[in-house]
């Protein structure tokens, strides 16, 4: 902390302070800009443009004074397995009296392949409203229904009596399935609550025929046993609930007003038959370390970290086929490499040493993550906290800072400060419903343990801001036109460099290592609980 601060007394004594600010920005786009460029058609996990994404980063570490810490280099080579539907040779219908209704696939539902479906599957329904067991909570949406041999039909929505980050991580697929497996279960069907969805079904709808993957390592295995997982478009979701006395507008309602919803078995069976092709492919992360000053504490790390991959190259929009993943998240890359760059440059010396991962498969389920929370290439009890930025949005003047995971640890004092000395506020996530907390790596250390953080830039609901980061979610997320052009606040992306940077040097300078609080859910991680 003290070096940095020293390098800004020097830059204002030969009189580049004011640009420094304004370089850190202009270098952060051209990171962007070496990232989402076309040429780098997305950067999808396995893909030969994701190595040459991880190459750059790889050379931006060695720039910036990283020691190698991947496997034999910078990077940490990961296989995976991919499947992708064949949807000509794939269906989905259902059967009542003997009568089958076929979906169709793409328009009414789809069959997702990131788990691995069973070639042939007919089960009966189950809607249980929720779709959660917690007994610690007293939530159980299973009372009354029987799960055992059943598909688990589910609106994918979490009670609000719930604190954020628990409806964050019960409401993930990978606690669902563990719920639904115990009691029996051998599938899903998911439907979105329209009012919580990022993005349009008649976009996510085009992701569909793009390969899905999981990490090959089969302990890593999110979905054991799962023989199906279905997403439901909510507009038609009203052919699963004929016959039942119920519509899903009266169900829908009943969650949009935080009420108890019912449980009840669905008159129709699914069946599905799915043909997919299935492969392997390798992908990268990349390591480097800024090695500690301290004799004891270098041996301990601080993860800086964003995912470099995105989606590739997909269905046209506008006639784009491109998604260069601009913001999400080249943004966050850039700002990990400024971040490193700029320690480098103001010779800091902090007492821990500082780990930079650039991880692979986020898009996949956060996979590159996990890999590396599994097989860190650091010993993994040295590893003392985490910092995610995964699309910070810098569409406006970074005055408030949104930090996911602000009141689990005492890293919420680390961030705290560090804000205010910068003259930014901090808050905890305004909209919990969207489950950013579990959406992205940092999750990925909370689940063994490690105390994390990820921020964005933050905004309080019903402000002109909350409504260009709507205005960017719904046109831009996931979208070939989150590109190069479009309109960014560089200088809200400078600051955010600034604030995770000094964040990082604060918690590698603390002298104990950074705990969970008492009160917090994730505390049972850092114990060696599983689930
Ligand atoms: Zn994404």
């Amino acid at each position: 902390m003290r070096r940095v601060l020293t390098a800004t007394m020097v830059a204002m004594l030969t009189g580049t302070i004011g640009l420094r600010g304004d370089d850190t920005a202009a270098r952060w786009w051209s990171h962007v800009e070496a990232l989402a460029n076309d040429g780098m058609e997305g950067r999808n996990t396995g893909s030969p443009a994701h190595k040459r994404a991880a190459e750059y980063v790889a050379a931006q570490f060695k720039k910036s004074g990283l020691e190698p810490a991947g496997v034999g280099g910078y990077l940490q080579p990961i296989t995976f397995k991919t499947r992708r539907i064949v949807e000509a040779t794939s269906s989905l219908a259902l059967v009542k009296n003997g009568k089958a209704e076929p979906l169709t696939l793409g328009t009414d539902a789809n069959i997702s392949v990131r788990v691995d479906p069973a070639p042939a599957v007919e089960a009966p329904l189950a809607f249980v409203g929720y779709g959660l067991h917690i007994p610690e909570r007293n939530i159980d949406d299973f009372a009354g229904v029987t799960l055992k041999g059943a598909i688990v039909v589910y609106i994918s929505s979490t009670p609000k009596s719930l604190p954020g980050p628990l409806q964050a991580h019960f409401g993930s697929a990978a606690e669902r399935w563990k719920m639904y497996k115990a009691a029996g279960a051998i599938g899903t069907v998911s439907i979105a609550n329209p009012k919580s969805m990022d993005i349009p079904w008649s976009r996510s709808t085009l992701a569909r025929l793009q390969p899905a993957m999981s990490l090959a390592d089969a302990t890593l295995d999110d979905a054991p046993g799962q023989q199906l997982s279905i997403t439901m478009n909510p507009a038609y979701a009203d052919k699963l609930f004929a016959g039942s006395g119920h519509t899903f507008a009266e169900l829908l309602a009943l969650v949009d007003a935080d009420k108890p919803v019912p449980s009840f078995a669905l008159p129709a069976r699914l069946k599905a038959t799915a043909a997919v092709e299935r492969s392997e492919v390798e992908s990268q992360n990349v390591a480097g370390i800024l090695r500690g000053s301290d004799p004891k504490r270098r041996d301990e790390f601080v993860v800086v970290s964003a995912h470099l991959d995105h989606l590739g190259i997909g269905g046209a929009v506008n006639g784009d086929t491109i998604y260069n993943g601009a913001m999400d998240n080249a943004s966050g890359i850039a700002a990990i490499l400024e971040v490193a760059a700029s320690l480098h440059e103001s010779n800091a010396k902090p007492a821990r040493s500082i780990l930079f991962v650039a991880v692979t498969g986020e898009e996949k389920g956060e996979l590159g993550s996990r890999y590396f929370a599994a097989h860190p290439t650091v010993p993994r009890a040295s590893i003392v906290a985490n910092l995610n930025t995964d699309m910070f949005l810098p569409l406006f003047p970074l005055k408030m800072l949104m930090v996911l995971g602000l009141d689990e640890s005492d890293l919420g004092t680390d961030v705290r400060a560090t804000a205010k000395a910068v003259g930014v506020t901090v808050q905890a996530d305004p909209e919990p419903q969207r489950n950013r907390f579990v959406r992205s790596d940092q999750y990925s250390f909370v689940k063994v343990g490690v105390p994390a953080l990820a921020m964005k830039v933050g905004y309080e609901v019903n402000t002109p801001e909350a409504a260009m980061a709507a205005k960017w979610t719904a046109e831009r997320y996931h979208a070939p036109s989150d590109d190069l052009n479009q309109p960014i606040d560089r200088s809200a992306a400078g600051k955010y460099v600034e604030v995770v940077r000094d964040l990082a040097v604060r918690i590698a300078n603390r002298m104990d290592r950074p705990k969970w609080n008492d009160s917090s859910f994730f505390k049972r991680f850092a114990n060696g609980a599983t689930h």
